[in-house]
């Protein structure tokens, strides 16, 4: 009876112990707000556990991954700006707004592609000169005789003589040469001679133009010659000057207003029987670097007129010659 009793003691005792202060905790977070708490027992644990917010974001505040409560603003977005080729791009995530701007191109001229003059990229190529256009090629060089046929001065027939371009000059050091910003002067000097019965028969007839290798017709269409409507004083320093002009020529996208004129050799005319010698130096004051000067001889030919409104691609023949003045080809003088 006394041992039963003392097991019954220990059952009791036992019992008290495990659902007392014996039990294990089983501390879980029920809220951010309170501390770790036991599920059995309700007993806490330290301080509230506090909440665990995520990052804010560009459109949302940070938020507690547990409870959801939100805390400050969200970020907004942080737009870069907007790009020829792309819209503005938040840089955090990525999101666009509005659209690209798109390219502003210039217009392309006789030098320069079409360009953006945001970002720089070009597009396309430069404009087609007039000479490439109109099939006509350079086909001259310096210091070399070529054969030339043109009329003679009555047009009675055809006379062969030889051409030959020389002297190409930048001209810097001619203090007769009125000197204006941004441009320069360049020099060069044509010959023929004729020394074939048709020209000691009928004279002879030389077609000596000057052109521009990029824009004939603006060239042409803006060309003034102010030959009997006098001369302008600076150039007086020159004795026999003759043809003074005007003309624009077309460089970067902007109209330079050029100027020109000739100076004849002293011995122009017949030198003797069958011998005779034409020769000019021909003046250009064209922008600095400009290099679209051309200078040619074509077949004077009575049987095709040079009538107003046409131009030299009307005018020249496979046989027509051309030089094109580029200045880092010249000598400097
Ligand atoms: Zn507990
Ligand atoms: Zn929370
Ligand atoms: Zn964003
Ligand atoms: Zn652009």
């Amino acid at each position: 009876m006394k041992r039963i009793y003392y097991l019954f003691v220990f059952a009791v005792l036992s019992t008290m112990l495990l659902a007392g202060c014996g039990h294990e905790h089983d501390f879980q977070i029920v809220s951010c707000d309170a501390p770790l708490t036991c599920a059995i027992c309700g007993k806490t644990e330290g301080e509230a556990v506090g909440h665990d917010f995520s990052k804010a974001t560009c459109t949302e505040p940070a938020k507690c991954t547990r409870c959801g409560e939100t805390q400050g603003e969200a970020l907004g977005h942080d737009f870069s700006e907007a790009t020829c080729t792309e819209p503005a791009k938040c840089k955090r995530c990525g999101e666009t707004q509005g659209e690209a701007l798109g390219h502003s191109f210039t217009e392309a001229n006789y030098q320069d592609a079409a360009v953006c003059t945001v970002c720089g990229t070009t597009e396309g190529s430069p404009l087609t000169p007039g000479f490439e256009a109109h099939g006509l090629k350079i086909n001259a060089t310096l210091d070399t005789d070529y054969p030339y046929v043109t009329d003679t001065y009555d047009g009675e027939a055809d006379t062969v003589g030889t051409a030959r371009i020389s002297d190409f000059k930048i001209c810097r050091n001619d203090s007769r040469l009125p000197e204006k910003d941004g441009y320069v002067w360049l020099s060069i000097h044509m010959a023929v001679e004729f020394t074939d019965d048709a020209a000691w028969m009928h004279g002879y007839r030389p077609g000596i133009c000057l052109e521009d290798y990029y824009d004939i017709e603006l060239h042409d269409d803006t060309f003034r010659n102010y030959e009997g409507y006098g001369l302008p004083e600076a150039y007086r320093a020159f004795a026999n000057l003759t043809n003074y002009s005007t003309y624009n020529v077309n460089f970067h996208g902007i109209d330079y207003e050029c100027e020109r004129f000739t100076v004849p050799n002293e011995d122009n005319g017949w030198m003797g029987d069958h011998l005779a010698r034409s020769g000019f130096t021909y003046y250009f004051h064209v922008p600095e670097g400009y290099d679209g000067t051309v200078a040619g001889f074509y077949h004077y030919d009575f049987a095709h007129p040079w009538d107003a409104g046409l131009y030299i691609y009307d005018m020249a023949d496979d046989n027509s010659l051309f030089y094109k003045l580029d200045p880092a080809l010249a000598s400097n003088d």
